[in-house]
């Protein structure tokens, strides 16, 4: 069986085009993972076939959600909490016109982003180093991104005060969740209206090529977010808004 055989299978699904040098920057990236997770903890997921799946299928549906006008545009995207670049990375790969700004709090596995990007020639790539809600306080960031994706992050309460911010008004938060979060989206109701977010959409998927479930919840940002969010101190996580 070719290597990629599910891979190739997965993005067909997905209505994704792609080239063969696309699918050689996922090879590199790979690569790197496996070989730079020997000495750190980047991923529990190291068979090629699971990771073309768990990871990078599974970052890529954000497509299934997005307008062609998205798709299309040189947007400004922020992953936070990306870890070993997800969904970031995958999205770059795909839509290579896209500006993206990966943060992490982790400055380890930052470097490894750096070194990623430098590796698969990413253009317009951003590595930081930082809580995102420390990071959402600066001018530099703040109110900047069209999108702002997050995924395996923490619960839809807290994530919220930590994206939302981030994003422009008009521009939309896309939360990776799992196919039941209903409860912990309800709990969030709140929080998503007091950052001066609405949810517009909420569609469960399966990711291609498995029997996983995947929910993308879209938070469009309706009107500025007040200054004094978000808060610090690692309150978002401790003390959610209610
Ligand atoms: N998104 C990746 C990683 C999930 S693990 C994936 O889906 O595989 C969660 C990551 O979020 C960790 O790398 C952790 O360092 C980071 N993180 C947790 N809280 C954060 C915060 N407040 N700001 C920025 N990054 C944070």
């Amino acid at each position: 069986m070719e290597r990629d055989e599910r891979l190739r299978a997965g993005l067909d699904e997905l209505g994704l085009p792609y080239t063969e040098e696309q699918l050689d920057q996922l090879h590199r990236y790979y690569d790197m993972l496996i070989e730079t997770n020997r000495v750190m903890n980047l991923t529990a997921i190291t068979e090629y076939d699971d990771v073309c799946v768990k990871h990078w299928l599974d970052s890529l549906c954000l497509v299934k959600i997005l307008s062609e006008e998205e798709k299309a545009s040189s947007l400004r995207l922020v992953d936070v909490g990306t870890g070993a670049g997800f969904p970031g990375i995958p999205l770059k790969i795909f839509f290579p016109h896209w500006s993206i700004t990966l943060m992490d709090a982790l400055g380890k596995r930052v470097r490894f982003l750096e070194r990623v990007a430098s590796e698969l020639n990413l253009d317009n790539t951003e590595c930081i180093h930082g809580r995102a809600e420390e990071l959402a306080r600066k001018e530099e960031y703040r109110e900047q991104y069209d999108l702002c994706v997050s995924r395996a992050v923490t619960r839809m309460a807290s994530l919220t005060e930590l994206c939302v911010p981030l994003v422009k008004v008009g521009g939309s938060f896309v939360a990776y969740k799992a196919a039941d979060c209903g409860e912990e989206v309800a709990e969030a109701g709140n929080a998503i209206i007091k950052l001066g977010g609405k949810i517009v959409s909420k569609e469960t998927f399966t990711v291609p090529q498995s029997n996983l479930g995947r929910t993308l919840i879209r938070v469009k940002k309706a009107a500025f977010t007040d200054r004094k969010y978000p808060r610090g101190g690692g309150k978002p996580m401790k003390d959610p808004i209610r």
